[in-house]
């Protein structure tokens, strides 16, 4: 009963990798909530012997999630972070990682604060320009972490042309792909190694989970990464599981929505006279849309702009304005929400660095969720109005 490999990419949501309970015959994998498992004589078990171990709700996630990626193999962990963790166990002290230089904040203290200390060394470079990049890896540089479109300022990297130059080289490559989701993007398909994903975003869809997977067709990989979940002990609990298997299966029908209601908030954001950038990749002038449309199936449901009045004051005015769009860290719900990286999620990096690259004062990162479009357009132009009253 399992799905065709075939299968398009919502039927894979729904069933790939899934079939009614064994047990049961319940269609919904059930939630096992339990630590252990009874044998008939010792080390005789119907396959599960403890919960850290194996979880049958947590392997038909895991199957799933295999299926939505294109991947093999799905393993999943307790966080987005602990995912990456495991990832970088697979390097040895003295092994370099050369990371994008905009990268997830999380990921870049993974990197440089924690790691960094036993001994896996981290470089961060722009990936958007290859023949650099090239010119970065050394014989100890073992991964490229790759991040696209990255946060919050929507650049693009192309997906294809590093995998590629990092497969001549034999660098192993991951894509953390949080903020496309796999209706978007199979990184791959397009010759990644590994697949990373903060399964708290677009997959869980529902701002009610916090858990990580990562993906891979890659068979030694996946061994040690299986190998690593035990042995680290990271891993989702079943309820957890539960919750996200259900999420994926909308993934398509809210990332789709989300991306049109993306694209009628950009209109008009862009006609709006108090706004001076917007940042989307779906835009014609965005510097990497033809990669973009080329790697993507639609340009996602992230999008950042910033006011002529280029202040912090400006933009909190905007954010304490919004009815629908709640001021929160995180992204890839239902509901819409909006934040202010300047002084949320990169409040760490020194304001020179920020407005190096586009970062400024009154930038502000909306996470659009799948509301009505008509009734988020006007609680954007409301509060954008509210905010020039006060200010003006
Ligand atoms: C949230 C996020 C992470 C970290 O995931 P957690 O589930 O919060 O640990 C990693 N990468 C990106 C792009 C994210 O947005």
């Amino acid at each position: 009963m399992k799905a065709d490999r075939n299968a398009n990419f919502g039927t894979q949501c729904i069933h790939g990798g899934l079939q009614p309970d064994p047990q049961t015959g319940a269609v919904m994998t059930p939630i096992y909530q339990t630590s252990t498992y009874a044998q008939s004589a010792p080390g005789v078990h119907k396959g599960f012997e403890y919960a850290r171990t194996g979880n049958p709700t947590r392997t038909a996630l895991q199957q799933n999630l295999a299926a939505i990626e294109g991947g093999e193999h799905g393993i999943c962990f307790s966080s987005g972070l602990s995912a990456m963790d495991a990832i970088i166990r697979l390097f040895q002290p003295g092994d370099e990682i050369l990371a994008s230089d905009d990268l997830y904040g999380g990921s870049y203290r993974l990197l440089t604060a924690v790691l960094g200390t036993f001994g896996i060394k981290s470089r961060f470079v722009d990936m958007r320009d290859a023949a650099a990049l090239a010119e970065q890896i050394r014989p100890e540089t073992k991964l490229l972490w790759i991040e696209t479109p990255t946060n919050p300022m929507l650049n693009i990297v192309d997906i294809a042309e590093l995998t590629a130059l990092a497969r001549e080289r034999k660098v192993l490559t991951c894509v953390d792909n949080t903020f496309a989701s796999p209706y978007l993007q199979q990184p791959l398909e397009l010759g990644a190694d590994l697949v990373l994903h903060s399964a708290t975003k677009y997959l869980g869809g529902h701002s009610d989970v916090v858990m990580g997977a990562v993906v891979t067709r890659n068979e030694e990989l996946a061994k040690r990464l299986y190998y690593l979940q035990n042995a680290v002990g990271a891993v989702p609990g079943p309820q957890d599981c539960f919750l996200v298997l259900r999420g994926i299966k909308t993934l398509h029908l809210r990332v789709q929505r989300a991306c049109e209601n993306a694209r009628r908030i950009v209109e008009v954001l862009q006609n709006n006279d108090l706004v001076a950038n917007v940042y989307y990749p779906g835009l014609a002038d965005h510097p990497r849309h033809e990669v973009a449309a080329r790697q993507m199936r639609d340009f996602g449901g992230m999008v950042s702009f910033d006011l002529k009045e280029d202040t912090m004051e400006a933009a909190t005015e905007v954010m304490k304005n919004t009815r629908y769009f709640t001021l929160a860290e995180s992204l890839g719900g239902v509901e819409s929400l909006i934040g202010h990286p300047a002084s949320m999620t990169h409040a760490s990096i020194p304001r020179e660095q920020r407005l190096s690259v586009g970062l400024t004062d009154s930038l502000i990162r909306l996470s659009v969720g799948v509301e009505d479009a008509e009734d988020l357009v006007k609680d954007l132009e409301a509060a954008l109005a509210a905010a020039v009253t006060v200010a003006g």
